[in-house]
Order: C-alpha cells, then sequence, then structure tokens
C-alpha cells in the first residue's frame, strides 16, 4: 500500500511516520502581536503545526506578517490559513504566505463544476508554491447534492471528500491531508473508517489523515470525547497528524494531544492526574464503548499514586459513556474552540450556559462563537446560541434559528426559557 507524505514548511505528515500535534490560534489574525505570542506558546508547549483564521485577503496579509516574526525568533513551525469560503483567499495564502491551506471546496460555490474549476486553480498555486493543502469536510457542511443522496452521514461524508481528492489526483497533487471532522464520537470514528478503507480499495494508496473530535466543548467531557474518538482511530493504526480541539487556552490542547499519544505505548491505567486518568480511560475504552461493546467495567487505577476512589470512578464512567454516546446523564455541550471570527468570550458564556443548563440530562446544546460557519457545524445539536454579532445573539432550535439577533445579557435566561418550553 503506497503511504503518502504531505509536507508543510519543514514538517512531513504520513507516510508511516511519527504523528504530528497540531492546534488552532483563537486570537483575531488581525491583531497580529496577540496572534505572534499565542504562536509562540503554542511553539514552546510543543505544538507542530498552527493554524490561524483567514476569512480574507487582509488576514493573509497579516498572517504574512505573523510568520515574518516568527521566523525572525527561529520559530518556524509551519502556518496554516483556515479559509472557508473563498477561494481567492485561498489563492492568496497558498501564494507563498501559508506553509498549508485548509479549505473545504464545497463551500467555494454552490455550483459543483464552479468549486472544481475554483480548486483546480488553487492546486496549481499549491503546485506553483509547494503549498500544502488540507481538504476538511465536516458533519454538518455536506452540500445538499451530497445529502440528497447519502444523506448527512459518515458515507456521505466519506463519498464528498473522495470526490475532492479524486479531483486532485487528475489534477496530479498529492500534497495534501484529508480530515472528516464530527462532534458526534460514533459519527467521527465511522467517517474516517469509511474513508481509509475507501482509499485502499479504490485508490491503492492512503493519504495522511488529520484527526479531530471539533466542538468538543471544554473540561472533562472536551478532553474524553476526544480520547474516544480520535483514541478509537489511532489505535487501529489510523491518523498522521491530531489535534485535540477544546473550548481554551489552545495551549492546553497540546498536552492532551501528548498523552493521547503515549497511551498508545502505555495504556495502564495509572496517571499523573485526573486529566490523564481521563485521557486514559478514554482511549482505553472508547473503540469498544463505540462497537456496542460491554458497558459493565468498573474503573481501576491510580491518580497521582493514589488508588481511584470510588466516587471519581463513578463521575468518570459516566463522562466516559456519555462520550461514547452510550449513556446521556448530563446535558451535552457541543461548543467551538473559538478562533478569530469569535464574537464573544466564548470560555465564560460556556461555564454560563453549563451552569444554567446541566441538569436537562441529554438535551445537546451548542455553544457556537459566529453565525458564518456556527450553525452549519453544530450538526446535530437540539439547541444553539450562536454569536450573531457583536453583543447580539441567536437562539437556534435544531437548524432553525427562533430568536434572532437577541441581547447578548439575556440570552442564557431566554436559551433556558426555551428548554423548558420544550420539556
Ligand atoms: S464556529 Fe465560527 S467562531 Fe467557532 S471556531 Fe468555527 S469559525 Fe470560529
Amino acid at each position: 500500500m503506497q503511504r503518502i507524505v504531505c509536507k508543510a514548511g519543514n514538517v512531513s505528515i504520513g507516510g508511516g511516520g511519527k504523528i504530528v500535534v497540531q492546534s488552532m490560534c483563537n486570537t483575531d489574525t488581525l491583531d497580529v502581536a496577540a496572534s505572534v505570542r499565542q504562536c509562540e506558546a503554542l511553539a514552546e508547549a510543543g505544538c507542530e503545526m498552527i493554524r490561524l483564521t483567514t476569512q480574507g485577503l487582509r488576514q493573509v496579509t497579516a498572517l504574512g506578517e505573523i510568520r515574518k516574526a516568527l521566523h525572525s525568533e527561529g520559530i518556524t513551525t509551519p502556518l496554516v490559513a483556515d479559509v472557508h469560503f473563498n477561494s481567492e483567499v485561498a489563492i492568496a495564502a497558498a501564494a507563498g504566505i501559508a506553509d498549508k491551506v485548509r479549505i473545504n471546496p464545497g463551500n467555494f460555490s454552490k455550483d459543483h463544476d464552479v468549486a472544481m474549476a475554483k480548486l483546480r486553480e488553487l492546486l496549481q498555486v499549491c503546485k506553483d508554491y509547494g503549498t500544502a493543502l488540507r481538504i476538511g469536510l465536516n458533519h454538518g457542511s455536506l452540500g445538499e447534492r451530497i445529502t440528497s443522496v447519502w444523506g448527512d452521514t459518515p458515507l456521505g461524508m466519506c463519498n464528498a471528500i473522495m470526490e475532492w481528492l479524486r479531483v486532485c489526483l487528475d489534477n496530479d497533487f498529492s500534497n495534501l491531508t484529508l480530515s472528516l471532522k464530527a462532534s458526534n464520537t460514533k459519527v467521527m470514528v465511522e467517517a474516517y473508517e469509511f474513508l481509509y478503507r475507501a482509499m485502499q480499495d479504490e485508490l491503492g494508496m492512503l493519504f495522511p489523515l488529520h484527526l479531530g473530535v471539533t466542538e468538543a466543548g471544554n473540561g472533562d467531557s472536551g478532553r474524553m470525547k476526544s480520547a474516544v474518538g480520535i483514541g478509537s482511530l489511532l489505535k487501529q493504526g489510523i491518523g498522521d497528524t491530531v489535534r485535540v480541539s477544546l473550548t481554551e487556552d489552545p495551549v492546553n490542547e497540546i498536552a492532551v494531544a501528548r498523552m493521547l499519544l503515549k497511551c498508545m505505548e502505555d495504556d495502564s491505567m495509572d496517571a499523573a492526574s485526573r486529566e490523564e486518568y481521563i485521557v486514559k480511560a478514554g482511549y482505553r475504552y472508547g473503540s469498544g464503548l463505540l462497537a456496542g461493546g460491554p458497558d459493565d467495567f468498573v474503573l481501576q487505577g491510580s491518580i497521582a499514586g493514589r488508588p481511584l476512589s470510588d466516587e471519581e470512578a463513578e463521575d468518570i464512567r459516566d463522562i466516559l459513556l456519555q462520550a461514547a454516546r452510550r449513556r446521556f446523564t448530563k446535558a451535552e455541550y457541543i461548543a467551538c474552540p473559538s478562533c478569530g471570527r469569535t464574537l464573544y468570550d466564548i470560555e465564560s458564556v460556556l461555564a454560563e450556559v453549563r451552569k444554567a443548563t446541566e441538569r436537562f440530562a441529554g438535551v445537546k446544546i451548542a455553544v457556537m462563537g459566529c453565525i458564518v460557519n456556527g450553525p452549519g457545524e453544530m450538526a446535530d445539536a437540539d439547541y444553539g446560541y450562536v454569536g450573531q454579532g457583536v453583543g447580539k445573539v441567536t437562539l437556534y432550535k435544531g437548524r432553525t434559528p427562533v430568536e434572532k439577533d437577541i441581547p447578548q445579557q439575556d440570552a442564557v435566561s431566554r436559551l433556558v426559557a426555551l428548554i423548558e418550553k420544550d420539556r
């Protein structure tokens, strides 16, 4: 089986090499000083590739300045431009500014032929400048052309990305990685498994896969979802680069990713901290739970040299069963990690939403930073709290906006009222 290597700057991904740990800044890319500071902190923490929000041409220019400042300090960690909708922006970033560009070509145009033409144009620029590409499709972001045939399903995600991959191959471009993220760990794992098999069976070659559970949220449950989703795939030998996505300081993501990679060598249940124990539990039991295996195990082992207490074991087991979608004992939170598009302090809002809604066991609540990508990416949430503008929020019920443009100070209480009305 041919294993393709993607080269972004001085980092290689895939080909059976070591798994690359990456993260994404949550600064405003136009704030060059703050973005440089966060890149420095990420590089210092061991992050090997850093993505920045690049929604327009001004951000492309800022990305160039950030890269120049980092290089002048000797920090050569590859920078990835995160471009969602505009192929012109992706082309500008690929033309000698970013080491890698992340796109979903389906967002370039609703017309599939136009989107393909724009992708071809971008591929040529990537070839000319030696820029790598990631094609990333998230659950909830598939176009109607795919969902009308396959539904919003793991197989649909796989078939959609295989179409774009064939365009790349037809244009003799292979310097790329692929991702199929979802906040639902079961959907995410199945989508990557389908893709891995499709590459093997149809192409006879394996492109590097970028693994991540998107909108995982924060705290214990955010860590557990990543450990279950990413861990289940790593255990099968699937995955070449990982991003643990937390609604927290992105530096925290690096330690969790490293703990997860360590589990591949040592899957004992003795951990140095609760955080590490959670990651170990997700890695060890997640794949079996997702596959429908028994859930009557008792967590054992130790944290910081003392045996796990019964209460801790029960609590962590609840978090594990919920992350693996086996039993819901608390409300479920889907929260974006925030980025340069975020319109409010998402960490404090998520804490406020959690406090007000934790009692609604099994209800899925999304807290998303922006109206541009938030509604598409919150996939199967029952309710959504989405930043609409500065100080303004729109509340969603499923995919439908039900209270638009409301003042942020009223949004949590109105969200609670909305959920209570439906119960
Ligand atoms: S939903 Fe918006 S704010 Fe949140 S990470 Fe995605 S693009 Fe950034």
